[in-house]
């Protein structure tokens, strides 16, 4: 499998030579957080544009860093990506999604589908499909609970990325494309992976009622997704004006601050009530 680029490119500068310094400090820290158990998971739920029912989870991981306070994956997942410390870091993401939805089910919530993300290493190692497959046996979990949110970048070694989705789909998770339009993709290769949903980036949503054209994205996007038979989310969804406006162009679900931000594990399980079943 080919390695991810992304930041093999960039420019050294003197800001950089300052953060590459701090950065070290951090990765130390990193090392230890998961030992130190300072990471931890919290859950935005993905909502029915019509209906307001909760379809599922987005697990979202957070580092309580004891100097730094709780830190947003954008400052510490990068470097875990470059340091290669987002394997066991990965893996212990899917541990906690998995263990967290089997404790749900245990306290009576109805069975819900939770979203994780994935980074390219992940991906990208060997056996992975196995690995999951340890997982879903280790928390009795039906794989159909489970989603993999990848991105449109994951599918550069194209048929790799075929087969280890194949794999996958056997298995009977599902796949999401996550920031759907912000990469570089072709429409061919969508059909191809044979994913279940398309996430519909913020940045469209942001656009949507901006000028004459604003829409234009969003609903093309939908009614390619109608056409390909996927489900689609809009993400960043911050207004009644912006549901009101996804529910014209007919989007099936939403996540964003306007219904929820992620919250913690036991915030859902001590005021999502109407998740009992
Ligand atoms: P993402 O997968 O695109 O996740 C959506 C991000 O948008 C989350 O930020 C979420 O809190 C935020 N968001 C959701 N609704 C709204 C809204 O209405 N307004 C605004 N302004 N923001 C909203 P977060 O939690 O900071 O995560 C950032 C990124 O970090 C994620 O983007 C994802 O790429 C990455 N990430 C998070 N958790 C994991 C993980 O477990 N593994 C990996 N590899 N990456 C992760
Ligand atoms: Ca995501
Ligand atoms: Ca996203
Ligand atoms: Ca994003």
């Amino acid at each position: 499998a080919k390695s991810q680029g992304k930041n093999d490119y960039r420019m050294f500068s003197p800001e950089m030579y300052i953060n590459s310094s701090e950065e070290l400090l951090l990765e130390n820290d990193l090392r230890e957080a998961i030992k130190k158990e300072e990471l931890l998971l919290h859950y935005q739920p993905q909502v029915d544009a019509f209906s307001g029912e909760i379809a599922g989870f987005e697990a979202l991981i957070r580092w309580n860093h004891p100097v730094h306070g709780l830190l947003s994956p954008d400052k510490f997942i990068p470097l875990a990506e470059k340091t290669g410390l987002i394997l066991p870091i990965g893996q212990w993401v899917i541990h906690t999604a998995c263990r967290q939805h089997s404790s749900w089910m245990k306290a009576g919530l109805a069975p819900l589908k939770i979203s994780v993300n994935l980074s390219a290493h992940q991906f990208l190692k060997q056996d992975f499909t196995k690995n999951v497959e340890e997982i879903m046996s280790t928390y009795s979990m039906n794989p159909a609970y489970l989603e993999f949110e990848i991105t449109e970048s994951m599918a550069m070694d194209f048929s790799y990325a075929l087969k280890v989705l194949e794999e996958l789909k056997s298995l009977g998770v599902q796949i999401s494309m996550d920031d759907f339009g912000t990469g570089y993709s072709s429409l061919l290769y969508l059909k191809q992976l044979n994913i279940d949903t398309l996430k519909i980036d913020k940045y469209f949503v942001d656009d949507l009622l901006e000028g004459t054209y604003g829409s234009v994205l969003v609903s093309t996007i939908i009614a390619m997704a109608d056409a390909m038979q996927l489900k689609v989310v809009a993400e960043g969804v911050e207004t009644k004006a912006q549901l009101q406006e996804l529910q014209s162009l007919g989007c099936q679900l939403i996540q964003g601050y306007y219904f929820s931000k992620a919250v913690p594990a036991d915030y859902i399980t001590e005021n999502f009530n109407t998740l009992k079943t």
